[in-house]
């Protein structure tokens, strides 16, 4: 009777073949990711399959043959763009507009070949019980080496920092309201010049007339988004801020409550200050739970789903479709735009946090915002891991900077304007652009390029004049908090490092540009 139980689950194997696609994604992503981000993505799948299996097992009248079908089909769903990345590039024309190309041939043949399969299933009189336990045996293997790969990743310290909320007003003096934009690998006026042949002076001249402090020589102190954010928004150093945080999966996600639970915001918050955040489209600083005001659209994807839907049979008919996958990205970038212009209209001080990933890769805007990336997958990917040349890189970058650009001009007067008490608005870069970084080896890294951050500063003359013209992310908001509160932030030293994308916490220092062995 039990053994008669357990024959019939086996049928269940799909179930388990689904969740590898997901898990391999997240282990290859884990620096960007978090676990909680590919929850969803987990019950669509699970639940996609639990409909095919009930319309196969309707279909089929047998709950084995039903279970192999829906494997068949999941097969085809998640290989299929693996499939044509393997298959070289074909393009037969046979009329001007008619060309044949390896999606054509592609498709038909493996729908034939999964319709011949199923039809061969349908008639079997196989009843499959042993074929499907060693599918379960299999899966539940495969499921388990790549849990192993992750848990690896777990780093032993116990988590111990803990947020203090206390809500004291400052007393003194009136608030202002405190903007802290990021242009996610925006460079420094003169790495524009240098390596993209670009002339950004229209825009510093303009940030100047303003009233903003745009110092010459800024330098990141990390070359990498997550590492960069964690730093500036805990003005230290990640060793030390490191050795406060506890376990976590992969190295984003150590470093995700840092960035989400930051030293910044709670000071604002202590202070009286509520915190104001948008959607971003990167993980680690997005969804932030502690904002009591947080942005974002309805309906759209995380930056785990789409990577996952662009890994599917769907992106392949989106192609076919002609949808446009960047467009979520654009949208955001146009909505985030439109409700920071509400934020000075709110009656209580206020500290915004926004993330924009431009004009860092991928390159979905042209200089006028035109659609460009179109048909193509949206990757961070930057470095040497962006698909593309050297100069297709700098164009595309130069574009979307033109863009960005465009829109800090409009932006920027009207928030200063609608504004009671005048506010403090930081543009900044977490790290340069990365046309000539590579993620394995700091020596054949240009770090002038990448190190090469932006940075403006629209404040009081008590806070400008306490800036200067090297200064790093990990001392800036030294420099505002203790003018903006009674609390000290003593200065620090401001060093600069590389670490490679395999081991970002490997970090040698850089000089001058030049890299430090040590
Ligand atoms: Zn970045």
């Amino acid at each position: 009777m039990k053994l008669k139980y357990l024959k019939k689950l086996s049928c269940l194997h799909p179930f388990l073949f689904v969740l590898l696609p997901p898990l391999i994604l997240f282990a290859e992503n884990i620096r960007e990711l978090i676990v909680t981000d590919t929850l969803r993505t987990f019950a669509v799948i699970e639940a996609g399959t639990a409909l095919v299996f009930i319309i196969a097992r309707i279909i089929f009248r047998s709950t084995q043959k039903a279970g192999l079908f829906t494997l068949l089909c999941a097969i085809v769903f998640f290989s299929y763009f693996h499939l044509g990345q393997v298959l070289p590039e074909l393009y037969i024309p046979i009329t001007e507009s008619f060309i044949i190309g390896k999606h054509k041939l592609l498709m038909p043949i493996v729908f034939l070949l999964a319709a011949y399969l199923s039809y061969r299933l349908y008639i079997s009189r196989q009843r499959y019980y042993k074929f499907s336990a060693y599918l379960i045996l299999i899966f539940l293997l495969l499921i388990g080496v790549n849990i192993l790969g992750l848990v690896e990743n777990l780093p032993r310290k116990i988590r111990s920092t803990k947020t203090v909320r206390t809500g004291t007003t400052l007393s003194t003096g009136s608030q202002f309201d405190v903007y802290y934009i990021i242009l996610d690998g925006y460079g420094r006026k003169d790495v524009l010049k240098e390596y993209f042949n670009f002339d950004n002076s229209d825009f510093v001249n303009f940030l100047r007339s303003q009233g903003f402090y745009v110092p010459k020589k800024t330098q990141t102190n990390y070359i990498q988004t997550f590492l960069s954010l964690a730093s500036t928004l805990n003005m230290d150093y990640i060793p030390p801020l490191l050795e406060k945080q506890g376990p976590a999966i992969g190295d984003a996600a150590l470093l995700r409550p840092l960035i989400v639970n930051n030293r910044v915001t709670q000071t604002f918050k202590k202070y009286g200050y509520d915190f104001v955040s948008f959607a971003s489209g990167y993980e680690p600083s997005e969804n932030n739970p502690n904002a009591d005001i947080y942005y974002y659209q309805h309906g759209s994807l995380n930056y785990f789903e789409y990577r996952m839907l662009n890994n599917t049979l769907l992106r392949r008919l989106g192609v076919m479709l002609k949808l446009d996958l960047s467009k979520v990205a654009r949208n955001r970038f146009y909505f985030n735009q439109e409700k920071l212009r509400e934020v000075p209209l709110m009656p209580q001080p206020t500290f915004t946090f926004m993330h924009i990933l431009q004009p860092h890769p991928p390159f979905i805007f042209g200089p006028e915002g035109e659609v460009t990336n179109k048909g193509k997958v949206f990757s961070l990917n930057d470095g040497s891991s962006f698909k593309g040349t050297i100069d297709e890189y700098r164009q595309g970058y130069i574009n979307q900077l033109r863009f960005v650009n465009a829109n800090m001009r409009s932006l920027i007067p009207n928030l200063i304007t609608n504004s009671e008490e005048p506010p403090i608005i930081i543009l900044q870069s977490d790290h340069g652009p990365g046309s000539m970084t590579n993620w394995n080896d700091g020596v054949k890294t240009n770090h002038h390029e990448r190190m090469g951050n932006f940075l403006a500063v629209y404040a009081p003359p008590a806070i400008k004049n306490k800036l200067y013209e090297t200064i790093s992310p990990v001392n800036l908001f030294r420099v505002v908090l203790t003018e903006l509160t009674p609390e000290d932030f003593p200065l620090l030293e401001d060093h600069s490092y590389y670490s490679s994308g395999p081991e970002p916490f490997n970090f040698y220092e850089v000089i001058d540009g030049v890299f430090q062995y040590h």
